[in-house]
């Protein structure tokens, strides 16, 4: 059997890391099994959907490096298709128009309310042979009323839920639009969706789905629902939690091979490993491990991967993604300074983000306009002129600008001046870097270069010259 699963998103706001984790998974499954995997946007909701969205989500699976077979399918452009099949119910009596006003739906729900019943629609207009076009009507699927569907979850194990539960739900409404149960399952069909993975907010539509797919007869699919992924107070994840649409993660520094390691943790576990190539995630997923209980979300966690991927990745592949930042910070790394792949070397054991790695770094192409004042005030003394006058005339002879050369000068002249080398090196490192920490003084001082080092020593002394002699 060839399998084929799908992320099926509304577009009504960020891909936020929910809707990433379920698209993963359904990604997974079908890499795994050698399937093919389809995006399809739900956007038959038309006040809320949004072009914005749409790109949003376009966007976050593009970073996230989730690419799909077939697709991105839009449903507004299958209405055509949608009211065929609502056709096609009517015509075999599995559906059928319902004329209850809104004002009578309500107050029948008043009541059974009162006699503490469930809501549901009492099938008041399911045998009506008589019809009138002329007045508002929806068209409800017939639900049976006997017997009872089954659904054998990859995940949540075997649901069964009596027909005598489920109420006949509105399949168009009372301007032939189509409802979302309606679409889902159609576009399922003619798609050839194998497995549907989702969250399980949708499992209580499952049976229902399952009912329309068979009055069609229509090969069920499989079904996976997601346990819920919980904020780190115990509530359902949203907004209130910080960041959770995933382009935000980028924005805060984030790898996505970090945040698609981070969320392939997120109700899955593989022993106790937590570090997974996208290879081992697709070697080792399976959807029946997936747990049954809800994931909470953790920052602190996912902010520790981060720095395990940004110590341990390809340096070409983390220097890719501070491009980005840099040039956020306005900085064009290639014309200016020296090479990323040098500074993610240099920076990248001290940096947790991508962020803090950018604007640890940005001394290394512009200048600074002021000194950080807590290491201004500790090293720049009465005095500390003439220290960074004698290497400053040291380095001006250097022909050959190595880090060990340098290193070497600062040592000697230390000894020289008889001062413990931190009394050289971290002024030298301030009047150099405008702050009170960067990589090793050798290091700093080979990415910086001779032109940006001998001009900044010179602003110092003069600085120091007037402000503190
Ligand atoms: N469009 C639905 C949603 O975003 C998903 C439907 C489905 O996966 O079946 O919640």
């Amino acid at each position: 059997m060839s399998i084929k699963t799908r992320f099926a998103p509304s577009p009504t706001g960020y891909l936020h890391v929910g809707g990433a984790r379920t698209a993963l998974f359904s990604w997974l499954y079908a890499k795994k099994n050698g399937g093919d995997f389809v995006l399809r946007i739900e956007d038959t909701d038309l006040e809320r959907s949004t072009q914005e969205s749409v790109d949003a989500i376009l966007e976050g699976m593009e970073w996230l490096g989730l690419d799909y077979n077939e697709g991105p399918y839009y449903q507004t452009q299958r209405f055509e298709r949608y009211k065929e099949v609502i056709q096609q119910l009517l015509d075999q009596g599995d559906a059928y128009y319902c004329y209850c006003s809104r004002e009578a739906l309500d107050t029948l729900r008043e009541q059974q309310m009162a006699n503490k019943e469930k809501p549901r629609y009492n099938g008041q207009c399911r045998d009506k042979t008589e019809q009138h076009p002329e007045q508002d009507r929806v068209i409800r699927f017939r639900n049976p009323s006997e017997g009872e569907v089954v659904i054998d979850d990859l995940v949540k194990g075997k649901i069964t839920v009596a027909n005598k539960e489920l109420d006949d739900l509105i399949i168009a409404r009372t301007d032939g639009t189509p409802t979302y149960n309606l679409t889902v399952i159609v576009d399922d069909m003619d798609m050839g969706i194998t497995h549907v993975v989702r969250g399980d907010d949708h499992v209580n539509n499952t049976p229902r789905q399952i009912n329309i797919l068979k009055a069609l007869g229509a090969e069920l699919p499989y079904y996976a629902h997601l346990p819920m992924i919980l904020g780190d107070d115990g509530a359902r994840l949203s907004k209130r939690h910080g960041a959770v649409g995933v382009m935000q993660y980028r924005d805060d520094g984030y790898l996505p091979e970090a945040l698609l390691n981070y969320l392939v943790r997120l109700g899955w576990s593989h022993g106790d490993q937590e570090i997974f190539s996208k290879e081992e995630m697709i070697e080792f997923f399976d959807l029946t491990q997936v747990n049954v209980a809800a994931s909470a979300f953790n920052t602190e966690k996912l902010l520790w991967l981060n720095h395990q991927y940004i110590m341990n990745s390809e340096p070409e592949i983390v220097a890719k993604h501070l491009e980005w930042h840099m040039q956020q910070r306005g900085i064009d790394a290639a014309s200016d300074g020296p090479s990323l792949v040098e500074i993610v070397k240099a920076q990248r054991e001290r940096s947790k983000t991508l962020v803090e790695m950018a604007k640890a770094s940005v001394y290394f192409y512009q200048d600074f306009t002021e000194y950080d004042a807590k290491a201004e005030k500790k090293n720049f003394k009465q005095g500390t002129d003439a220290v960074l006058q004698v290497l400053l005339e040291a380095f001006t002879e250097v022909s050959d600008w190595q880090g060990e050369t340098l290193h070497e000068i600062v040592l000697q002249k230390a000894e020289q001046l008889e001062l413990k080398l931190g009394k050289v090196a971290q002024p030298l490192r301030v009047a150099v870097c405008g702050a009170g920490m960067s990589p090793s003084i050798d290091v700093t001082l080979s990415l910086l270069g001779r032109e940006k080092t001998l001009k900044r020593l010179e602003t110092a002394i003069n600085y120091i010259k007037e402000n503190k002699n």
